[in-house]
């Protein structure tokens, strides 16, 4: 056979035909090394077969039993015209009968005589008085089976079938890794582990297959990231001088005192102006805890060059907010820096003297209008993207280069804010390009939000507690139920307007009836997002029914009470988030979480948890133990995609593979096979 190679289409496979190859294309899966590492989602372990006799013992349960067949029959029913395949299986200990619904072509593969691992569910048949197996599949030998993720037209077992015939095709599979490296990090080699993860012999051994799968999906990721790294060292960047004094008079202007961490993180970021390549920093600072000001900061250092300053906001409304807040700081040292806005609704706007607002402004805050093409800055030295993993490393790349072109590859500093706190070792994985500033401490002062989860009965009592809060003055968040329908936006948009409407007709019937109410949800115009968010700063509203939009960032001093409806759909972090929108004063602030679904113990222990912990970080890692990483951010957003959650599970493997990795980057060019990968992921997935 020749020239054979693992990079071939799945088409060069024997019996592969285009046919199936869009099935396969359907689970990601194209050359034959995707076919070889595509990984199981489980084993199905059939050597441990059960007597027919015993299968009473197992009423509704999914067993496996090696019996041969004894006779078939087949019928279709007369009224839904459904064909029944039947057959008596038997072995030692007696026999059973066995019913396929709908699969005729059955009766084929059940000879009379022959012996198969019948694996199917135990149940009583119509009249309830015999036992059956209901719809087993076949296997020809006891022995352990990957179950693949299937597809319409592509069922596990044909995915089996095709590796094997690849395999017997002959395709090498090479190791990339020296043996020093596998002994280290006690590593299957690629042959051993690719064998054992189709075809293992214990559950043991597809554990250890798997595990070097996922240290290579893990290796190539970190070592993606130290290469960008390594790279951006290699760049050109603005030197932003800082004068020290007008940062202490700016600092002693504001009405509070800078928090331990906050100076940290300033100085971190400072620092970095004085380098030569660009900074690249990800401050993650739990909601409320002030990262506002320390962007701030940066920016007005870096405007005092004669720089300008780009500061993304994931939507509209915050950067409105962001540009009244600045705007407000600004008055207080009475600065004269222009400050722009450029979003969807103000675009291309352009100053009194005809200018774009681009080239004039000294501080520029949008939404990813920022990032169009006919936006051109004249010297832009820091960008600064807010609630950073809403965004993809994309846009963040169309950014610099959309200011790269005119400044001759000089690249700006970047400075990236995050509220959704990562559990460390996984930043290191998705953001590990980055250098990380943590914000731990709070501003002090702060009123821990009092959270408590009420039962369905109680209800009633919030609304009046509510109703007697905004009778002094304060204020409330609802939020809807989540809708989860992600296959259409437009549906989803639709869906929950429906739901916000639908709650504000329910508080006619409640305590609140009299109060203002207004909602706020993705259809509205900009314009009206805009009119509803300052009605609310302007305590014009007293009660705003939302969806998830004031999730990121809002920021209104006195709404003192945040209520959720259908809590549990939510993540961990991602309640903790719409808790940050309340207790942003002195004033003692309240979260109430509604949940249909307490009977579910789990449900339950999780908001419960929630209601007792305060910390972003905490919660993030139950987030992650919980329903995995994909809870905490998407992973679409991180800028690599097809990255999957379940890599993150084993952390002796994440450890390993960061370990390797940091070994294995400075030998990078030597390693022709590795440094491909690398390549291919940065070109295709995470454009530098
Ligand atoms: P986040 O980190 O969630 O973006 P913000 O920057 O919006 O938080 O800050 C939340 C609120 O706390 C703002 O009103 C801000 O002015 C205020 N704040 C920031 N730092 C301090 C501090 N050191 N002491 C008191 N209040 C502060
Ligand atoms: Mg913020």
């Amino acid at each position: 056979m020749k020239n054979i190679n693992v990079s071939d289409s799945i088409l060069k496979i024997p019996f592969v035909g285009p046919k199936q190859a869009e099935a396969f294309a359907r689970l990601n899966i194209k050359t034959v090394e995707d076919l070889l590492s595509n990984l199981p989602r489980d084993i199905v372990d059939l050597t441990k077969t059960i007597e027919i006799q015993n299968l009473r013992l197992k009423i509704n349960a999914k067993v496996a039993i090696l019996a041969k067949v004894k006779s078939t029959s087949i019928l279709k029913t007369p009224k839904r015209r459904m064909w029944i395949v039947n057959a008596l299986l038997s072995d030692k200990s007696g026999s059973v009968e066995a019913i396929w619904f709908n699969q005729p072509y059955m009766r084929e593969t059940l000879k009379q005589g022959s012996e198969f691992i019948f694996f199917g569910t135990v149940s009583f048949n119509q009249t309830g008085r015999k036992i059956i197996l209901n719809n087993p599949e076949i296997f020809p030998k006891s022995q352990i089976y990957p179950i693949y993720a299937q597809t319409e037209g592509l069922t596990s077992k044909q995915i089996l079938r095709v590796v094997k015939s690849a395999l017997e095709t002959g395709y090498k599979i090479e190791e990339f890794l020296d043996d020093n490296i596998l002994q280290k990090y006690s590593l299957l080699n690629m042959q051993a582990a690719t064998k054992s993860l189709h075809f293992p012999t214990t559950k043991e051994n597809f554990q250890k297959a798997k595990e070097r799968f996922i240290f290579n999906n893990l290796l190539n990721l970190i070592l993606a990231n130290l290469f960008l790294k390594n790279k951006n060292k290699n760049e050109k960047s603005y030197k932003i001088k800082v004068d020290q004094k007008f940062v202490e008079n700016f600092v002693k202007s504001l009405p509070f005192k800078l928090t331990k961490d906050q100076n940290k993180v300033v100085a971190e970021i400072l620092s970095d102006f004085q380098k030569p390549s660009p900074m690249n920093r990800l401050v993650q600072g739990d909601v409320g805890s002030g990262k506002t000001i320390v962007a701030l900061i940066a920016s007005l250092v870096a405007i005092q060059n004669n720089y300008q300053v780009a500061w993304m906001a994931p939507t509209e409304i915050l950067a409105n907010q962001h540009f009244e807040t600045i705007n407000k700081f600004l008055k207080l040292i009475k600065s004269k820096i222009k400050v722009g806005l450029i979003t969807s609704a103000t675009k291309k706007k352009s100053q009194p003297d005809g200018r774009p607002l681009a080239e004039t402004a000294g501080l520029l805050i949008g939404t990813h209008a920022l990032i169009q093409k006919d936006v051109k800055f004249k010297a832009l030295a820091l960008v600064i993207v807010d609630e950073q993993h809403r965004f993809g490393v994309n846009q963040r790349d169309e950014l610099l280069q959309s200011t790269a072109a005119t400044n001759q590859k000089i690249i700006p500093h970047f400075l990236s804010l995050s509220a959704t706190p990562i559990p460390r070792s996984l930043a290191h994985v998705i953001f590990g390009n980055c250098d990380l500033s943590i914000i731990e401490t709070k501003p002090i002062g702060r009123k821990q939000v009092k959270t408590y989860l009420i039962p369905e009965p109680k209800r009633n009592d919030a609304y009046r507690f509510i109703d007697e809060r905004i009778k002094v003055g304060e204020q409330a968040f609802i939020i809807c139920p989540l809708i989860e329908n992600n296959q259409d936006e437009q549906n989803l948009i639709q869906e929950s307007v429906k739901a916000v409407t639908k709650e504000i007709n329910n508080l006619q019937k409640t305590a609140l009836a009299k109060r203002k109410i207004s909602m706020i949800h993705g259809k509205l115009k900009s314009k009206e997002k805009e009119e509803i968010m300052a009605k609310m700063q302007n305590k014009k509203i007293d009660v705003l029914v939302s969806t998830s939009v004031v999730e990121v960032g809002v920021d209104v001093k006195d709404a003192t009470i945040m209520m959720i409806e259908d809590a549990e759909n939510f993540g961990l972090s991602q309640l903790h988030q719409f808790r940050g929108r309340v207790g942003r004063s002195d004033l003692q602030s309240y979260c109430f979480l509604f949940c249909r679904n307490l009977e579910n113990e789990k449900t339950k222990a999780r908001l419960k948890a929630f209601v007792r912990s305060f910390d972003g970080f905490k919660l993030a890692e139950m987030d992650l133990k919980q329903r995995g990483p994909g809870a905490l951010f998407s992973f679409e957003q991180s800028g690599f995609k097809g990255i999957n959650p379940f890599w993150f599970e084993n952390s002796k493997v994440l450890a390993a593979s960061s370990l390797a990795a940091n070994e294995l980057i400075d030998d990078l060019d030597h390693n022709d096979f590795l440094k491909t990968k690398v390549l291919k992921l940065l070109e295709t997935d995470h454009t530098e």
